[in-house]
């Protein structure tokens, strides 16, 4: 033994909770990271004043979110900035988004017959539990509405709530999970205050209590004996503990076992396993374009966006700004390069049309195209009940985490919600072997 309890692959949200979770639970950890930064998909930098995030990052019911969570089972407040209210750029206006039942009723955007049908799905969706619902499309859900409106306010609802706005790809169960919780949370979203290194730098404070991260240590492989991962191998260096946790996602998994091992069940549902994808896009802007200080939608094609430094000053220098898109599209899209161009452009005339003047005001811009946006589609066959669990059968010392197993939520929230759940199963795991230990050494 190196004197390591637990050995966590992967520094991204997942990866940290875990370690640091199981850290504050008196066992040793070692992080090991492929990259030289930590943070995974939800990382940060500092650009020429700016503090520039992977992307759009916010924080689905805040304080009662996921990430809170975690951080108060270490003992910590993680703070949270609320942005302002959404709205819906249409037609050329901004206006309120209808994304619960008062405002749809109170909506200029929608007529009386959709704010009725539209009142109708969403109280379908919520009443009953969610699990019934998980086999079935949102769009066989609407399958026998009529209004145009209607169909347009749930693509972008699930849109922003579940990064799902095909409805055809959209499982009715996981939208309805997630507007349960928003109906009984007090606050919606927040914003990290600092961003999300809050997040990653309290993760890493807590789990360097009892425990040493390493960066640019990619696992290359495992190795197994009599049912156990016995050596975890990278370019450099091999390394042993009682328990090995993965919060890498689960598709490269069967990869670090050499394609063998391991359950073909499981290998085969890993490497299906289907993310969201999409475009992202930050500006650095010399000057303030807008005061918008919330979520923005677009409802055709659904993206998404926040003048981010409007709700957190400390992210881009005085009187500079910064603007961060997401614009989701299918897997398959993100291969086609002319394809993504021309959405790209897409993008880019929306942006100029919403913020006249936004082109000559870029300092600087970053265009990531992504081909895993959260860890899975939240469709039909990758719901909660179909996504890999937390362990293996055959494996007792090896922990599955990260926003691509079967955890509660979406993105962010599924990662820490494993972690969660993980920390419990590897706690007892180790309380257990090392309570045998003694008794062979007694
Ligand atoms: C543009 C964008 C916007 C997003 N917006 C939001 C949002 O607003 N709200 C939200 O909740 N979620 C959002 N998400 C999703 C969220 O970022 C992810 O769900 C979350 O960060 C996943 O965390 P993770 O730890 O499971 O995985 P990852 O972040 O992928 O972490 C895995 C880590 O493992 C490392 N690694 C991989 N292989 C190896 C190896 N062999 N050896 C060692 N290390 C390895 C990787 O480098 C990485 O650091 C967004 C994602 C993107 C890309």
């Amino acid at each position: 033994m190196d004197g390591y309890d637990v050995i966590v692959i992967g520094g991204g949200y997942a990866g940290l909770s875990a370690g640091a979770l199981l850290a504050s639970k008196g066992h040793r950890v070692l992080l090991l990271e492929r990259s030289r930064h930590l943070g995974g998909r939800a990382a940060y930098q500092e650009r020429d004043g700016f503090l520039v995030e992977y992307g759009l990052h916010d924080n689905r019911f805040a304080s009662e979110g996921a990430a809170a969570a975690v951080f108060r089972r270490l003992g910590r407040e993680l703070k949270f900035i609320e942005p302002g209210e959404p709205e819906l750029y249409r037609n050329g206006s901004f206006l309120p988004l209808p994304n619960n039942v008062g405002k749809i009723f109170r909506s200029p955007l929608l007529s009386t017959r959709a704010k009725l049908s539209a009142a109708y799905y969403l109280l379908r969706l919520v009443l009953g539990r969610p699990e019934r619902k998980y086999q079935i499309s949102l769009e066989e859900l609407t399958s026998k509405c009529r209004s145009p409106e209607t169909l347009e306010l749930m693509r972008v609802l699930s849109g922003i709530g579940i990064i799902a706005p095909d409805l055809r790809h959209a499982s009715a169960g996981e939208m309805a999970a997630f507007l349960r919780k928003a109906l009984r949370a007090k606050v919606k979203v927040g914003y990290p205050e600092g961003g999300t290194r809050q997040i990653i730098e309290g993760l890493r404070e807590e789990l360097e209590k009892n425990g040493q991260i390493l960066t640019s240590s990619q696992v290359t492989r495992l190795f197994l004996r009599k049912g156990k991962v016995t050596q975890v191998k990278t370019d450099t260096a091999t390394y042993t503990a009682r328990a090995v946790i993965s919060a890498i996602p689960v598709q490269e998994v069967p990869d670090l076992f050499g394609g063998k091992d391991l359950p073909i069940k499981f290998v085969k549902k890993a490497r299906e396993l289907v993310p969201t994808a999409g475009i992202a896009l930050d500006l650095g802007l010399r000057e303030k374009v807008s005061e918008k200080k919330g979520l923005i939608v677009t409802p055709d094609p659904v993206t998404m966006g926040q003048f981010t430094s409007n709700i957190d000053l400390s992210t881009a220098p005085e009187g500079k700004q910064l603007l961060s898109w997401f614009y989701p599209l299918p897997l398959p899209w993100m291969r086609n390069q002319d394809k993504v161009k021309r959405e790209e452009e897409r993008l880019r005339e929306m942006l100029g049309e919403m913020f006249p003047g936004i082109w000559e005001a870029v300092e600087w811009e970053r265009v990531m195209r992504l081909s895993m946006v959260d860890g899975f589609l939240p469709r039909p066959g990758q719901t909660r009940e179909d996504r890999p669990g937390f362990t293996l059968p055959g494996l007792d010392n090896f922990f599955l985490c990260g926003d691509t197993t079967c955890a509660e939520g979406t993105g962010g929230d599924t990662a820490f919600n494993s972690a969660l759940e993980v920390s419990e199963l590897a706690d007892a795991y180790l309380k257990e072997a090392k309570g045998k230990e003694g008794e062979e050494e007694g």
